[in-house]
């Protein structure tokens, strides 16, 4: 029984180092969530971006189209010498004038909107670079630590493979079918007591095990028993 427990602790042992690294993956997946939103977001901007450029082109071609019918008509009104047509120039010259006045501001507006848009896209390519860098960081101390509780796990397992060939076939199926229900297959019985359980075994069944002829399990929860002076040993 004695070596029962001795796998039983190996096992232990490699279910923590197994755990540890499946514990990795998480904080890994974290960083990639953040990433994943950033690359949503500047996707968002980069789209808002292009359309606010077609706008200010626009735009901008509406300014020059006023212009150049603002210079037209200054250069008419010069040589006009009918009052008529002289006026009629004129309110045309004011309405394009207040046109003009009217776009540079929207166009002024548009430009401030368009360097907004390019400030949280530099912003959020600063994240995105050191979001990369925290996963590359994160990555190598993943690794080196999964390639030394690698070590630590053929260690056990090679550790694990000397015991078992010391064990008899039967007490080794019996012990990894229990452990498949309690992690802890193999427990102490004290003063008639099952540790497992915490329930009292009948004596007969107590004093088989102090005798420690035979593998005893627990009836109630069938977990492998041990006598304490055998694990003190
Ligand atoms: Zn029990």
């Amino acid at each position: 029984m004695q070596l029962l427990w001795e796998l039983q602790e190996i096992d232990a042992g490699l279910d923590v180092i197994r755990d540890t690294q499946e514990s990795f993956a998480p904080k890994l997946d974290n960083i990639k969530e953040d990433v994943a939103l950033l690359r949503g977001a500047e996707e968002e901007y980069q789209g808002e971006l292009a359309a606010k450029e077609v706008e200010r082109r626009d735009l901008r071609d509406k300014v020059e189209q006023l212009k150049g019918l603002i210079a037209q008509s200054k250069e008419k009104i010069a040589h006009i010498a009918n009052n008529k047509e002289y006026f009629a120039v004129l309110k045309e010259l004011e309405y394009n004038q207040r046109q003009l006045d009217r776009l540079e501001v929207e166009l002024a507006g548009l430009v401030e909107e368009i360097n907004s848009i390019k400030e949280q896209i530099a912003e959020n390519d600063q994240e995105m670079a050191t979001k990369a860098e925290e996963m590359a960081l994160e990555e190598k101390a993943i690794s080196a630590k999964v390639a030394t509780l690698e070590r630590k796990i053929k260690a056990g397992d090679k550790k694990r493979v000397t015991k078992t060939k010391k064990l008899d076939p039967v007490f080794l199926r019996r012990y990894q079918r229990i452990r498949k229900r309690f992690k802890d297959a193999v427990v102490i019985a004290k003063n008639g007591t099952c540790l497992g359980c915490n329930v009292n075994v009948p004596p007969q069944v107590y004093i088989d095990l102090l005798k420690g002829q035979e593998m005893m399990s627990c009836p109630n929860c069938q977990r492998i028993m041990v006598n304490r002076s055998e694990e003190e040993k």
